[in-house]
């Protein structure tokens, strides 16, 4: 088999341009902290490559393409049993590893926000990411308050990793092109295991404050059907873009402590 045709709807441009590659799979940083790594994404295996090489840890893929699992089953024997013909998103890690794994790839950019969503569900097994997806979505996952990009990734994600933009990646270096420019992120996990307040409540705060991002939070909460005090806080004069992850975390606090 020589080459997988690239499919539209899987999200599939792949990445030509070797050193890239490298400086991808180089960007993984905490090799003593994990043994396994898993490729979410590896069509024909530009990443694959650089990763087989490495000593300090196992690679694993997965891809939902059977067409690129055919592919890469023939190109990397050594990963026999380790090449899994899935989706990521409906994938439990617990049938792969008993212990923490990091995770990689070029990811399909289609459902990038649903990966991080799932990544966040296993955070406690995920020490570290390191992946390439559309630039402004990496540009807003990175982004801080105060600034008209930061969302609900943004603060979700840096609750619990330290994230850092590394660099831009342009269309031409993909076949086909896509749309819009890619970048590479990582993610790395932080100090905090667990948030110091209701985590589910926590979730629907910043959801909810997000959902009307150019309203004050006191008027983009009123479905949660405040109690009055939390409506007098000052902080509920701000909008959610200008509130830091350990603002959202106290006023979640404040939030649970007045329904009790
Ligand atoms: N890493 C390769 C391919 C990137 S394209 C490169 O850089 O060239 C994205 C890849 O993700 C494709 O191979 C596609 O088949 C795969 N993919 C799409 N949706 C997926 C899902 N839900 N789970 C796992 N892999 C998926």
């Amino acid at each position: 088999m020589s080459k997988v045709r690239p499919k539209k709807h899987l999200g599939q441009h792949f990445l030509t341009d070797r050193n890239i590659a490298e400086r991808i799979v180089e960007s993984l940083s905490g090799h003593k902290g994990y043994e396994e790594v898993l490729e979410i994404g590896p069509g024909m295996g530009v990443l694959t490559d650089f990763l087989i090489n490495k000593e300090e840890y196992r690679t694993s893929l997965i891809d939902i393409d059977s067409e690129s699992v055919a592919y890469l089953k023939t190109h990397y024997k050594d990963l026999k049993g380790r090449i899994i013909e899935g989706d990521f998103l409906r994938l439990d890690p617990k049938t792969l590893f008993d212990k923490d794994f990091a995770v990689i790839g070029n990811f399909p950019y289609n459902i990038s926000s649903q990966i991080f969503f799932k990544i966040l569900e296993h955070r406690q097994t995920i020490p570290e990411v390191v992946c390439m997806l559309q630039k402004e979505v990496a540009e807003r996952i990175a982004s801080k308050e105060g600034n008209k990009i930061y969302g609900i990734l943004s603060v979700l994600l840096q609750a619990f990793y330290d994230i850092d933009y590394l660099f831009t990646v342009g269309r031409e270096v993909f076949n086909p092109p896509p749309k819009v420019e890619s970048a590479v992120i990582r993610l790395r996990r932080n100090q905090v295991n667990k948030l110091d307040c209701d985590e589910a409540l926590f979730k629907r705060v910043v959801k909810q404050g997000f959902n009307n991002r150019r309203k004050t939070l006191r008027n983009a909460l009123k479905p949660l059907d405040l109690p009055d005090v939390i409506k007098k806080m000052d902080l509920l004069n701000k909008r959610a873009e200008q509130l830091t992850v350990d603002d959202f975390v106290f006023l979640t606090k404040a939030i649970a402590d007045h329904k009790n």
